[in-house]
């Protein structure tokens, strides 16, 4: 049985190199990769097709060539998606998938500067009827004839019937994972729970399930370590780059939980199996998606669902991890501060930078926050 260190290691390999995924991906299939733009696309169908989903999070580069597409108010990580299509880091990529639940999403979708095809789709924000799922799905159907053009392949819905079985095994796996992550958080710092977490938009998923059990068994293996610092939940679109991570664990905070569009909000939701009708329950899994800033809920359930995380994981706080100028994040805010106030959880606002290189403001901040804590 392999250790900890040497699985996490793997995991953390693949997270901060996604293009040397990709290629190891082709060489193995012969197949190539689908991008998948933030947040939310049916990833499945790419999954049936044989084909890689490729998570398209941004990177850390200094910005210059984008400002000449994008406002400087335009999100961060978009900032970094443009900088890295103008350099030709999605080049290789067949396809790229939008939705498009932003408005920088929408410019996004319609400046594509890369070489590759564009699929764009829409999510509705009038969530809960049942006229939305009939839309949801004829929106899905779009996108799988879309994918069978470019890709030269039949999607059937067999294979998507498989490919749902797969993608659940995951986000079963990611919940234990993150469950177990708050159990171990000696073992489990920051930095490593979000590797393993965020190589999953780089590894085809059966893979990337088998490398979490087997980090999950290795772990169970290990006496628990008494934790004496703080626990909190992380809360936004995305938690990075690792210079923030490192900050939280510096100053003795474990991650219990997450409600992040990169991480936990990824793997919430099962689809429903062998429904014989797989592009209806993709579409029923969107429905069933609660507590998102991008999945238009007028009861705004997101901050008692953090109230309930917070209770459920004995946490000491939740940490805003705000992602500079995304609007849906920023509209969120103010109605989840006054539902945090109320119920007495503590919190803090940090900001979210994927350009920045200097943390000494945040680390300030953590410091103090620690302290009051
Ligand atoms: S949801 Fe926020 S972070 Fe994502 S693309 Fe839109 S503005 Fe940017």
């Amino acid at each position: 049985m392999r250790t900890i260190d040497s699985i996490i290691a793997e995991l953390q390999a693949v997270a901060s190199n996604p293009k040397k995924a990709m290629d190891d991906y082709k060489k193995a299939t012969g197949k190539g990769a689908v991008g998948i733009m933030p947040v939310y696309s049916p990833e499945e169908l790419v999954h049936a097709a044989g084909y890689l989903p490729m998570g398209m999070w941004g990177g850390s580069k200094s910005i210059s060539k984008a400002r000449a597409f994008l406002p400087p108010f335009a999100c961060s990580i978009m900032q970094e998606v443009m900088e890295l299509e103008l350099e030709g880091a999605y080049d290789d990529l067949e396809a790229v998938v939008f939705s498009v639940p932003c408005d920088t999403l929408k410019c996004m979708s319609q400046k594509w500067k890369g070489k590759c095809p564009t699929i764009t789709f829409t999510h509705p924000q009038n969530r809960k009827i049942a006229a939305a799922n009939v839309f949801t799905k004829g929106e899905y159907e779009v996108v799988k004839e879309k994918f069978e053009q470019i890709l030269g392949v039949k999607i059937t819905d067999e294979a998507i019937e498989n490919s749902i079985k797969v993608y659940n095994a995951n986000r079963q796996a990611m919940r234990a994972f993150s469950d177990l992550a708050a159990e171990y958080p000696n073992i489990i710092t920051p930095a490593k729970r979000h590797a393993v977490i965020k190589a999953r938009h780089f590894m085809e998923k059966s893979q990337h399930t088998a490398l979490v059990n087997e980090l999950i068994e290795a772990v169970k293996k290990t006496e628990k370590q008494p934790w004496t610092g703080k626990k909190v939940i992380l809360t936004g679109i995305m938690a990075e780059p690792d210079g923030l991570l490192d900050i939280l664990q510096a100053n003795n905070f474990a991650v219990v939980a997450d409600d992040l569009a990169q991480e936990g909000r990824q793997f919430r939701v099962d689809v429903e199996e062998n429904t014989g009708d797989p592009l209806m329950a993709l579409a029923k899994a969107w429905q069933a998606l609660d507590g998102c800033s991008l999945a238009t809920d007028p009861e705004k359930p997101r901050g008692k669902m953090l109230i309930d995380m917070a209770k459920k994981y004995n946490a000491d706080a939740v940490i805003v991890c705000m992602m500079k100028f995304c609007d849906p994040e920023e509209w969120d805010y103010p109605i989840l501060i006054q539902e945090f106030e109320k119920a007495g959880v503590k919190n803090i606002q940090i900001e979210v930078d994927q350009e920045a290189t200097s943390y000494e403001q945040t680390k300030t901040r953590l410091q103090s926050f620690s302290e009051i804590l």
